[in-house]
């Protein structure tokens, strides 16, 4: 019996002014076979698991046939590279369109490597297995840990080989995302498109994601505004867990607040702001400490890319926008600060939680401990001998920490409840995924399975959790990540 597999895909991205995208014929390839499938995900967007299995639905997630209702286009966009412009484009991404689930959601559904476009430049437009099975994995734990992101549906892999250093399994990640509007989706529109285009495109933002301000008196001006506001929020989250996201580009910050474009990415072990894992950030752009900053970067060229449409006299566009960009380092810290609180089971304020929350940072970047263990240990008192906790200044710091929490009324239990609900047991540790890539690259997904199930409930601290959250035996700060493979 045939069961249907549940695609009902709309195009709304497709109606823009096409200066936006280039429609985009699929390419076959040679032998699609399915390495892992998102059953809940799938579920939630309103698709069979089971039938996404059969041939025709892997053909479909292959770019091998199209689905019913989807017209596959490369997105056109632009972005700073590491502080220069340039033209990009989807150059090895097909997005299909936009799913609308049965509780009436919208989201794209994008075939990542699905080979060249108009905007591969030299690329080749295709993706390995390693990186695309590394993506799923850390998009998973990110959703697990609460914090937007896009999605992974799936990885196939396709039969051919992708020439790198070496020649490697192809795959094709099938991403799910609020949309792939990204900053440099208009700072695409700025400098190539109309005031027309430009404006389509903010209008057809408002629309897709900040309805409720859509009818603002100055909607524009709105539409940045609640940008701004969803990247402090996000970037707070990042730097609270310790993940860092790599690639800060224009271009890899959406417009949703979704994290996107898992490349470089990794999470910090031990605790450093100057924690770089990329192998081409030599600079340290993209440092875990320098994130903020580069949020607020980023978030001031989308703020120019809108300039003509926030007041006609550019004089007085530049002060409105001028304003906006000034609340953001606010905006984050008070997230941030809020999220430490919570850290250390603080519920209410007090001016000099800053310096207590500072003194705390300061003594794990000195003597170099895990950031995420450091917060489990104060979390269940278990305090084991690192040289942190050794030291006199933890121990004089430990009891002012005693002191603050016998100053707010809330009984131990719940400073317990709370401190568990916000320092995760488990994050996706850099040996435990290489671990799990190198089992599925000879064809056990079975590690990378186990893997996924612990992160996809980092606040649970079961013993099985436990088991994850141990440090490797050789410690892995010389730990490289690398772009677009
Ligand atoms: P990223 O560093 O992942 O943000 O990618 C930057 C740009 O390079 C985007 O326009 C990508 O579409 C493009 N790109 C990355 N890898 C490839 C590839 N293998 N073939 C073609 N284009 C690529
Ligand atoms: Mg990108
Ligand atoms: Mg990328």
């Amino acid at each position: 019996e045939m069961i249907e597999t549940g695609w009902n895909f709309d195009n709304s991205y497709a109606r823009l002014p096409n200066i936006f995208f280039t429609k985009q014929n699929l390419h076959a390839v040679r032998a699609p076979k399915l390495t892992i499938l998102n059953e809940p995900l799938a579920q939630s967007l309103g698709l069979d698991a089971r039938s996404l299995q059969s041939d025709e639905s892997v053909a479909e997630l292959a770019g091998n046939r199209v689905p019913v209702g989807a017209l596959p286009l490369a997105q056109a966009y632009a972005g700073h590279q590491f502080g220069h412009f340039n033209m990009l484009g989807d150059g090895r991404a097909i997005l299909l369109g936009e799913q609308i689930t049965p509780t009436n959601e919208r989201f794209d559904i994008q075939l990542k490597g699905a080979g060249r476009t108009p905007y591969s430049r030299g690329g080749d437009g295709r993706a390995a297995l390693g990186p695309m099975l590394r993506e799923y994995i850390i998009s998973e734990a990110m959703h697990g840990l609460g914090i937007p992101t896009t999605r992974s549906l799936a990885v196939v892999s396709t039969g051919e080989p992708v020439i790198r250093e070496t020649g490697l399994p192809g795959s094709i990640l099938t991403r799910v995302a609020a949309s792939h509007i990204r900053v440099g989706t208009f700072q695409y529109a700025a400098r190539w498109g109309t005031k027309e285009d430009l404006c389509a495109l903010a209008d057809y933002t408002l629309e897709r994601h900040f309805p409720e301000v859509a009818a603002d008196s100055n909607r524009h001006l709105s539409l940045l505004q609640k940008v701004i506001k969803r990247q402090a929020e996000l970037i707070a989250k990042w730097q609270l867990v310790g993940f860092i996201h790599g690639v800060m580009n224009t271009d890899n910050m959406s417009i949703s607040g979704e994290t996107i474009d898992y490349g470089p990415c990794a999470f910090m072990d031990v605790y450093d702001l100057e924690t770089v894992f990329s192998s081409i950030d030599t600079q340290g752009r993209y440092a875990y400490g320098n994130q903020p900053n580069i949020g607020g970067w980023n978030l001031a060229r989308l703020a120019e890319s809108l300039l003509p449409l926030l007041h006609e006299n550019l004089e007085e566009a530049y002060k409105l926008a001028e304003k906006e960009l000034q609340a953001f380092p606010k905006l984050y810290y008070a997230n941030w600060l809020s999220g430490m609180r919570k850290k250390l089971g603080l519920f209410n304020e007090e001016v000099e939680d800053e310096a207590l929350i500072e003194e705390l940072l300061g003594m794990m970047q000195k003597y170099r401990v895990d950031y995420t263990n450091t917060f489990l240990s104060l979390t269940f008192d278990k305090r084991g001998d690192t040289a942190l906790f050794d030291s006199k200044e933890f121990g004089d710091w430990f009891e002012e920490w005693q002191a603050r929490l016998s100053r707010q009324e809330e009984s131990k239990s719940s400073v317990l409840q709370l401190m568990r609900n916000n320092n995760p047991a488990v994050i996706p540790r850099n040996h435990r995924v290489e671990e799990a890539l190198d089992a599925a690259e000879q064809g056990d997904l079975s590690v990378m399975e186990q893997l996924l199930g612990v992160l996809s409930n980092p606040y649970a601290h079961t013993p099985k959790q436990e088991e994850y959250s141990t440090l490797p035996v050789q410690s892995n700060c010389s730990y490289k990540t690398f772009c677009g493979t």
